[in-house]
């Protein structure tokens, strides 16, 4: 069966570059029916946080990417690496290297000076004797000639010098292991058949390929996801605004329609803009993404995100916009059912923070009316208007969309003047302001309760 698996590290939160890499990972087990790894890649002590594992974790859970095994933590797995060291060395593949930290600055400027790149020359990888007093790192011993070459599943075939590859370091002075030896001991112990990951580590590759096959391993089919720019096609940085999973939450975006909008980033079918979550995991196809960078596109997203507010299910809508009323300490027991305020509001809103904000008066009676739409419709002329509408409201047996569009407009005849005059300084008692969705629809929903009050309120206050 094939294996994806995620491998943040986690010194920061779940940001759309790493999301979109688990996202493409999730979704080829998914579809080849396997399963999905997720695993924390921490052994970096000094930078490695316990809110940034959270930070993951809750990304990863708002998006629904859900995985099959873990999270597994380096960390501990700290003796199962050294197992794998001490094997190296002692199969002559690994070595212990004494350079202090004076003698790779004297070398690093010498081939500075000589215009060559920088890279470590192997120095002690033939030596047996050790330098007492100096802690030595261990060095993988790279082949010194031939060639690398692995077929990406989206660049095609890639091809390294081996002449170009150092000894890596393996093991730092204090006896812990580095990421290239780890993610190799992990990919192979957790049987990975596929690496999904960011182009950032293409070089990272054919050293990685060479630690595979010391240990006698086939190494896992590479697939390199191309960066993502931000709109003045620089790589995607915090300067471009929000880049953190959750801080789109935040801002009042469905999980679907993030997860849509990643799954177009770099991949596509066809010109299909809209894809179910089933529909991405079908059509999917590593092979399919993009080898070019792709760009960010923030309207694109919005849009995304305005046609799954119009088009989801109600119920899947409320289940996230509850947060943002939460945030608000709107209480929703309060008023109308939510589903039935999403369907009346969600043509006139983009994002769930502008739905939040504009279901507040279903809710919670209006504690400050909009100063210029007050100074229009809550006058001394509409004051009779307010009470005689008021009392039909009350006179109504049911309380019924129909019938109350039939008082509003028994009342603007009533008073000789066009229905705006009755409908306008109602909105503004229940709403505070001049805008929301028909009036007959949003006092039906309101309820008797929360409109009388609303008016008699406004009664008052002219007066
Ligand atoms: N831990 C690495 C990172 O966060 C990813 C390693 C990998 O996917 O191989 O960049």
């Amino acid at each position: 069966t094939i294996r994806t698996r995620f491998a943040p590290s986690p010194t920061g939160y779940l940001h759309v570059g790493g999301a979109r890499t688990a996202l493409f990972s999730w979704l080829y087990a998914r579809k080849q029916g396997g399963r999905f790894v997720l695993r924390i890649e921490d052994t970096d002590l000094a930078r490695s946080t316990e809110a940034s594992v959270n930070a993951i974790l809750e990304g990863m859970n708002w998006l629904g990417l859900d995985y099959d095994e873990g999270p597994f933590y380096q960390t501990q797995r700290f003796d199962r690496y050294k197992e794998v060291i001490a094997q190296l060395l002692a199969q002559g593949d690994a070595y212990y290297c004494y350079c202090t930290k004076e003698e790779l600055e004297t070398l690093r400027e010498q081939q500075r000076a000589n215009k060559e790149k920088p890279r470590y020359d192997g120095r002690w990888r033939d030596r047996t004797d050790s330098r007492p007093g100096v802690e030595p790192v261990i060095r993988f011993k790279n082949p010194l000639t031939g060639v690398v070459t692995f077929r990406d599943a989206i660049r095609g075939e890639v091809t390294f010098n081996n002449s170009e590859l150092d000894d890596l370091i393996i093991a730092r002075a204090d006896g812990t292991p580095t990421y290239n030896l780890t993610v190799v001991v992990d990919d192979l112990d957790m049987g990975m058949t596929h690496v999904i990951r960011g182009d950032d580590h293409i070089n990272n590759t054919p050293r990685q390929i060479n630690i595979f096959n010391a240990l006698g391993a086939t190494p896992p089919v590479f697939a390199h996801v191309p960066m993502i720019l931000g709109d003045d096609g620089a790589r995607l940085s915090k300067r471009h605004g929000a880049v953190s999973v959750m801080s789109y939450r935040d801002e009042g975006y469905l999980p679907e329609a993030l997860l849509n909008y990643l799954v177009r980033l770099g991949w596509s079918h066809g010109d299909q803009e809209v894809f179910s979550r089933e529909e991405m995991i079908q059509l999917f196809d590593i092979d399919d993404v993009n080898r070019a960078a792709s760009s960010f596109n923030t309207e694109k997203l919005i849009w995304l995100n305005q046609h799954y507010i119009k088009h989801s299910e109600p119920a899947y809508i409320a289940e996230h916009l509850q947060w943002h009323l939460e945030k608000r300490d709107l209480d929703i027991s309060n008023g109308p059912a939510l589903t039935d305020v999403i369907v009346l509001l969600r043509e006139r809103v983009k994002t769930l923070v502008e739905l939040a904000d504009s279901c507040r008066y279903f809710y919670q009676d209006v504690e400050e009316y909009d100063e210029k739409a007050a100074k229009k419709h809550l006058t001394a002329d509409s004051l009779p208007i307010l009470s005689d509408f008021l009392s039909r409201l009350q006179a109504l047996p049911n309380w019924q969309a129909a019938l109350i569009h039939s008082e509003i407009k028994a009342c603007a005849e009533a008073f000789g003047v066009g229905m705006g005059k009755v409908a306008q300084p109602v909105r503004v008692a229940l709403t505070g302001n001049t805008v929301s969705p028909s009036l007959d629809l949003t006092l039906a929903l309101a309820g008797r309760l929360r409109t009388e009050s609303a008016i008699r309120r406004v009664i008052n206050w002219i007066e």
